[in-house]
């Protein structure tokens, strides 16, 4: 027998496939191998096998040794990474290490085993006792011991009672010692307390609308605190009743202990935790009690798509707005995407869930490709929390220049001696710069695409980052003359560090990126909070997730218009998406709840929707706005990259992208409504100058999109690297 081969090797020299021969029946389909490459040794994929090779029999090396006990990707796997490789056209190496944890390759990491120690049983323990020499009472303790508890480590026995006793208990067969795989369990301190409840109403009709629909996605669209984790975990027991697995994905698995504990208390070690803030050994242990079928509920950031679950039954992607569900780097998927491929491949269901869906997925909701259920009020009648609205261009007039107005300041005090709970959101984003006029709250925009620009201090000058347009940089508010003019937020530190003078006595949790680089950082913070340990938890967007703390009644938002500024055709999305998030984390017990809103912009068209919770009301808002404005999903925003440490090979590779692009625009004018190269805004990241494509596309442009796929990649060099973002978060 013979199997093609891929090396593991993510070079696109060595992207094609290698016949080689089978030396043991272990190697099939999907199983990693040991190969002879060259003059070296390379580890690589088994794609196919087959009874022949097109090669002379002589000319075929043989495989070395397969790698695991077990193939590491299944058949399904396979076909999900070859189209993969063709779509993003990456190496198909690149691609089948999705599919695995990091671990697994170059043997880094092994099984863990303990040794058990327990009694022979083919001898009685009198005869044991009986037969020992006097003064051995070690000995004799031990199998006292061992009688009692039956199976120990070997390691406790050693520690209590010598390793000379345990040794000769060993040799003279009184003893026996078995080796186990023994599994890391990540976060064991995980209380799992599981509590029954009975499903409100609107709660059963999701439940069984979305387990009913023909629709392959369904969108769970539910206020805050209206129990959609619930009907997750009962989709879930449906399909596992089925004898089939299921995968569920989270923004960012450190955020979402309590997620987890539910899970853990319902499903017990059915769950398996896909984490890359996980040790190596854990996250290994994890994969593998998947691969084996021990675990049949993966939950975890993007990454977790690529569960090695067979039988798929469903999918589930939680709070499905949040940007962490783009790939950053090689391949840039989308996990939705996946998710259909992999509904594709299994039947999967995907089950989509957010109180604020994003636009592109509403809009498929209500044209009726995915099934929308909808959860309109909290569990047990409890109201959506209150809003307070301060005009900080009041404050400032009124001499106040702090961070916090009169009224957060007041419902702190009042929060504070009622024993209560809050969080403090600070709306901000590392590398934005807008500038803000503080006294009228005007922002400059762009002419032509009509959203905010970026401040950039080497020129000096406002840039849009979608048309690359230059503005000189304004020292006075254009609408209103003053110069009070704020080109950057303030910290999360500097918050803490006045709100500690307003109230000495009281607790404070900082959580940013700042704070939480060591892993389960954010972990031990959040259940810091929950336990009471803390009185304010100040933080970024890291905050707004979705916690369920029921002793928080009064949530701060510090800068609500701050990211209606981000120079992004979806600012109004995120705003919108932020503010209601994190006001969801007030008031979710019957303590009622309290959100104080801080904003120069009071009348802004997207805080009041945020304000009155209508959604849909935004929605129709944004999406009559992306229509006539061109941008997505109206539009397909792609840019292609070209970067080099040398700027002068990073222009030379930009012109061959272009030159060779621009013909296609040439021929397809009608599917173009913006198309120019140009340097990216940030002209320098990590030593590589940054040149950049930029272009819209509208109609039917698949064909299209591929052509340039294919022509920009070809230009890749040694020197220079090209790549594709479609839709990208971030221009800069
Ligand atoms: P969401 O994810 O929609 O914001 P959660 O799933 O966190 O809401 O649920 C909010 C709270 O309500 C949780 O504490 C949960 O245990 C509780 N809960 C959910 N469903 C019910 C129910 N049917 N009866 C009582 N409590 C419930
Ligand atoms: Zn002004
Ligand atoms: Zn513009």
């Amino acid at each position: 027998m013979y199997a093609e081969v891929i090396v593991d090797i993510a070079h696109s020299d060595v992207d094609k496939v290698f016949d080689y021969k089978i030396t043991e029946d272990k190697i099939t389909l999907g199983s990693r191998v040991e190969i002879p490459f060259g003059n070296r040794l390379a580890e690589g994929f088994v794609i196919r096998t087959k009874s022949d090779s097109s090669l002379p029999s002589d000319k075929v090396k043989s495989i070395i040794r397969p790698l695991d006990e077990f193939p590491a990707i299944t058949e399904n796997h396979l076909k999900l990474a070859a189209q993969i490789r063709d779509e993003f056209h990456i190496p198909f190496a690149l691609a089948l290490r999705l599919f695995i944890p990091a671990e697994l390759r170059g043997g880094r990491v092994k099984e863990r085993k303990v040794s058990w120690a327990s009694l022979a049983e083919d001898i009685s323990v009198s005869e044991m006792l009986s037969s020992l020499r006097k003064g051995s009472s070690a000995q004799e303790e031990i199998i006292e011991y061992l009688s009692h508890e039956g199976k120990v480590r070997r390691a406790e026995l050693t520690e209590k009672f010598g390793n000379s006793a345990v040794k000769s208990l060993q040799s003279k067969g009184f003893l026996i010692v078995t080796e186990e795989t023994s599994e890391r369990v990540p976060y064991r301190e995980l209380e799992a307390h599981a509590n029954e409840v009975v499903l409100t109403s609107e709660q059963d009709e999701a439940l069984k609308g979305i387990q009913n629909t023909e629709k392959k996605v369904s969108l769970l669209f539910g206020v805050t605190g209206s129990g959609k984790t619930e009907v997750y975990m009962r989709l879930i027991s449906g399909v596992l009743k089925e004898g089939k697995t299921a995968i569920m994905l989270v923004p960012e698995i450190a955020l979402t202990p309590q997620m987890l504990s539910r899970l853990r208390a319902r499903f017990g070690s059915n769950v398996s935790i896909l984490h890359s803030g996980l040790s190596a050994g854990e996250r290994y242990d994890e994969w593998l009690r998947l691969r084996r079928g021990e675990a049949k509920i993966a939950i975890g950031a993007r990454s977790a798509v690529f569960a090695p679950l067979d039988d798929l039954g469903l999918i589930i992607i939680d709070e499905e707005h949040d940007g962490s569900y783009e790939a950053e780097t090689a391949p840039r998927y989308k996990t939705i995407d996946i998710a259909l491929k992999l509904s594709e491949l299994y039947g999967a269901k995907i089950v989509l869930g957010s109180a604020t869906p994003s636009i592109d997925t509403y809009r498929r909701a209500i044209d009726g490709e995915y099934y929308l259920a909808k959860l309109k009020n909290r569990v047990n009648g409890k109201t959506l929390p209150e809003f307070i609205v301060t005009d900080m261009r009041k404050e400032v007039r009124n001499g106040n220049e702090s961070i916090f107005s009169s009224d957060l300041k007041e419902e702190l005090k009042n929060c504070l001696d009622a024993g209560n709970q809050a969080i403090l959101f600070l709306n901000r984003r590392g590398y934005s710069s807008q500038v803000i006029c503080r006294d009228c709250g005007f922002v400059p925009k762009c002419l032509n695409c009509d959203v905010s620009l970026n401040y950039h201090r080497d020129t000096d000058t406002l840039k849009c980052h979608y048309c690359n347009a230059q503005y000189k940089m304004i020292r006075a508010c254009t609408e209103c003359g003053s110069v009070n003019l704020s080109y950057s937020g303030i910290g999360t530190q500097k918050i803490t560090y006045d709100l500690q003078k307003l109230f000495p006595r009281a607790r404070i949790l900082r959580m940013d990126n700042d704070t939480t680089h060591n892993k389960e950082g954010h972990f031990k913070i959040l259940r810091e909070f929950s336990e009471k340990k803390a009185d304010i938890l100040v933080g970024t967007q890291m905050v707004a997730k979705g916690h369920d703390f029921p002793l928080v009644t009064l949530v701060g938002i510090l800068d609500a218009d701050m990211s209606l500024y981000f120079s992004d055709y979806r600012s109004g999305e995120r705003t919108f998406q932020l503010i209601t998030q994190v006001a969801g984390r007030s008031g979710r017990a019957d303590r009622g709840g309290k959100v104080v809103l801080q904003t120069y912009n009071p009348q802004n068209e997207v805080l009041r929707y945020a304000l009155a919770y209508d959604y849909e009301g935004f929605f129709e808002r944004e999406n009559a706005l992306r229509r006539s404005t061109g941008f997505p999903p109206y539009s397909l925003i792609l840019r292609i990259m070209v970067e080099s440490e040398d700027d002068g090979a990073a222009m030379e590779g930009l012109k061959s992208v272009y030159t060779s692009v621009k013909e296609i625009y040439e021929n397809n004018k009608e599917n173009f409504l913006f198309f120019n190269k140009m340097r990216s805004p940030l002209k320098r990241i990590k030593n590589k100058y940054r040149y950049q494509v930029l272009m819209r596309l509208v109609g039917d442009y698949d064909r299209i999109k591929d052509e340039i796929y294919e022509r920009s990649l070809a230009e890749k060099t040694a020197k220079i690297l090209v790549y594709i973002e479609e839709n990208p978060s971030n221009l800069s």
